[in-house]
C-alpha cells in the first residue's frame, strides 16, 4: 500500500492474475484463543503480473477480528463452496518435534532450523540434519523446474561450519537431498530452499538415485491419488560405501557419513482433523530404514521396519504429538501395504 493508504494501480496490459480464496485449515482457524492464525494467499496463474486484493475482511465467530479494510465479501460459512475439500499446506512438524530441538546456539548438534518450506534438526557436529520434517500434498507441488542450486544455508549461526557444494567434490557419495527437489514445485522459491547445504547427507549412489529416489515417488504417487502424507527423514551411525569404498566422514573431517538413513511416512486421504484422524487409526504409517551403501537393494519395500525399531536406533521420539496410546499402537506395526 502507498502512504495515503491504497494499493498502488495495477499498470495497464498486467493485469489479470487470479487467485484462489485462502483456504485457512480449520485447525488453524478453530485454534485457541490467542493461538495464532496462518492465512495464506496465493496467486495460482498470470506469470509475474500482479496480484490485485481487495475486500478483505478478517473475521471470527465474535465478529470482525480487526477493523475490515472493507466491507466483507466472505461467504457465509454455510456456503456451499466450504464443502469443497480444503487442499492447504500443514505444518510440516504437525507430528512433533522428534528430538525437542531448539534454535539455541547451547545446543549446536539438536539445533533446530525451520523453514517455510521444511523443518529440521541440524546436527552441526556431523554437518548433516538428525532430521527433516514436511508436508507434503497438492498445495507444495506444481511446476516449477528443478533449480540445482546447491548452496550454504544463511540461515545457520555464524558459529557453525557451514556446509558447501564443494564439502562433496569428490567425496564419492552424492548430496542427497532429505526433502526432496520434487516435493517442492509450486515456485522457485520453495523449490531452491531444497538446495541449501542443510538439507543434504551424503548419501551412496545407488540409495539415492534408486532406493530413495523409488521411495520419493511413491509418496508423490500417494498424493496424486488424493492424500496427503507427513515425513520425516533421518540419519544415524557412522560410516557408509560410497563410489569411492568405505568413508566415515569427507570433508576433512566435517561432515559424517551416516550408516543408516530412514523415512518415516503417515499417509492420509486429504482432509483436516490430520492429528484426530492419524490417532483414531484412518493413517496409514510406512517406516523405512536403508543401509547407506552401494550394495543397498532398488526395492525400498524390503526396508520396511517399526517406528518402534527408529525410536530405539536414534532415541528420537517420532510422532509424539499423537497421544501415546495411539502412538503406541501405530508404532508397533511394521507397514504390509502395496508398494507401488
Ligand atoms: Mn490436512
Ligand atoms: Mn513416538
Amino acid at each position: 500500500m502507498d502512504k495515503s493508504g491504497r494499493w498502488p494501480p495495477v499498470p495497464a496490459g498486467r493485469r489479470g492474475g487470479t487467485y484462489q480464496r485462502a483456504a485457512p485449515h480449520p485447525e488453524h482457524l478453530r485454534g485457541k484463543s490467542g493461538g495464532k492464525l496462518r492465512l495464506e494467499i496465493r496467486k495460482t496463474d498470470g506469470g509475474n503480473t500482479r496480484l490485485n486484493l481487495d475486500d478483505i475482511a478478517l473475521l471470527t465467530a465474535a465478529g470482525a477480528a480487526t477493523p475490515a479494510v472493507a466491507p466483507a465479501s466472505v461467504p457465509a460459512p454455510s456456503s456451499p463452496a466450504r464443502t469443497a475439500v480444503v487442499v492447504s499446506r500443514d505444518d510440516n512438524m504437525a507430528l512433533g518435534n522428534p528430538s525437542g530441538a531448539t534454535s539455541s546456539l547451547s545446543t549446536p548438534n539438536n539445533y533446530l532450523l525451520s523453514k517455510h518450506q521444511y523443518a529440521m534438526s541440524y546436527n552441526a557436529g556431523r554437518g548433516i540434519p538428525n532430521w527433516v520434517s514436511w508436508h507434503l500434498n497438492r498445495a507444495w507441488m506444481g511446476s516449477a523446474p528443478r533449480q540445482d542450486d546447491f548452496r550454504p544455508d544463511p540461515a545457520l549461526p555464524r558459529g557453525f561450519y557451514q556446509v558447501s557444494t564443494g564439502s562433496y567434490l569428490g567425496s564419492g557419495f552424492d548430496r542427497g537431498h532429505n526433502c526432496p527437489s520434487a516435493d517442492r514445485t509450486t515456485d522457485l522459491d520453495d523449490n531452491s530452499a531444497t538446495f541449501l547445504m542443510t538439507n543434504m547427507i551424503p548419501q551412496a549412489a545407488n540409495n539415492n538415485q534408486r532406493t530413495w529416489s523409488g521411495l520419493e515417488e511413491y509418496g508423490r504417487r500417494l498424493v496424486d491419488a488424493g492424500n496427503e502424507v507427513y515425513i520425516i527423514m533421518g540419519n544415524y551411525g557412522k560410516g557408509g560405501t560410497g563410489l569411492n569404498g568405505r568413508a566415515t566422514t569427507i570433508d576433512q573431517g566435517r561432515i559424517t557419513v551416516p550408516a543408516r538413513i530412514w523415512k518415516v511416512l503417515v499417509v492420509l486421504p486429504e482432509g483436516t482433523n490430520d492429528l484426530q484422524r492419524i490417532a483414531a487409526g484412518q493413517a496409514r504409517v510406512l517406516a523405512i530404514d536403508t543401509p547407506n551403501d552401494q550394495s543397498v537393494s532398488p526395492d525400498w519395500s524390503r526396508y520396511r521396519v517399526s517406528v518402534d525399531a527408529i525410536e530405539e536406533a536414534t532415541g528420537l521420539d517420532l510422532l509424539s504429538n499423537i497421544p501415546l496410546e495411539a502412538q503406541d499402537r501405530l508404532e508397533a506395526r511394521v507397514d504390509t501395504g502395496p508398494t507401488r
